[in-house]
């Protein structure tokens, strides 16, 4: 099995470029179907997303928009509840149609944190979009609306997803051993 060290932590091979390539196309395909003449405003949070994005931009057909807010929750390899924005979104949101495009959703503080501030701005319709799901690790019930692959819950790195800032740029997808 392949193995790799990121600093003092090693991870294994999980999930392969090819199968996340095939999982952001089914997600494609669905945001193409489902938003056809809606003109949503996708919304990417930053830092760990901007890797899913970029693939997944690529395929969609749609007319949209694209802008990125900045949020953190995580240190280290635990989520925290205290989420903060480090950069906000300065778009008009009231009335359209937002997609929130996330790498993960892990405990789904970061998204309870987010649909809260976009309700209060009035969006008319708000859609969750993420690579990555720990099911055994959500504590909310706010509906997913697409979802790329539901995973176990183990601490991950790659396809943008980092370890203390690094690993991001890894092609495909390790978990911690
Ligand atoms: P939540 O607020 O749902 O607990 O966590 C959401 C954020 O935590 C994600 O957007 C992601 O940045 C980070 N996160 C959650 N699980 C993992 C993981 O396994 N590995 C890494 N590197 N980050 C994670
Ligand atoms: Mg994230």
């Amino acid at each position: 099995m392949e193995t790799i060290k990121i600093k003092d932590k090693e991870f294994s091979l999980s999930i392969s470029g090819f199968e996340i390539e095939m999982a952001v196309s089914r997600v494609a395909e669905k945001l193409n179907h489902d938003l056809e003449g809606k003109d949503p405003l996708f919304l990417v949070i930053l830092n760990g997303s901007f890797m899913f994005a970029s693939d997944l931009f690529k395929l969609l057909t749609i007319p949209c928009e694209i802008t990125f807010v900045k949020l953190a929750s995580y240190r280290g390899t635990s989520s925290t509840q205290d989420v903060k924005t480090m950069i906000g979104l300065s778009e008009e949101i009231k009335g359209r149609t937002v997609v929130v495009v996330e790498d993960i959703v892990d405990t789904g503080h970061t998204i309870e944190y987010l649909m809260e501030s976009l309700e209060k701005q009035l969006a008319a319709d708000i859609k969750i979009c993420t690579f990555l799901f720990k099911p055994h690790a959500y504590l909310k019930n706010i509906k997913l609306d697409y979802v790329g692959m539901e995973i176990p819950n183990d601490f991950i790195v790659g396809y943008g997803l980092d370890y203390d800032g690094f690993g991001r740029n890894l092609a495909d997808i390790y978990k911690i051993v």
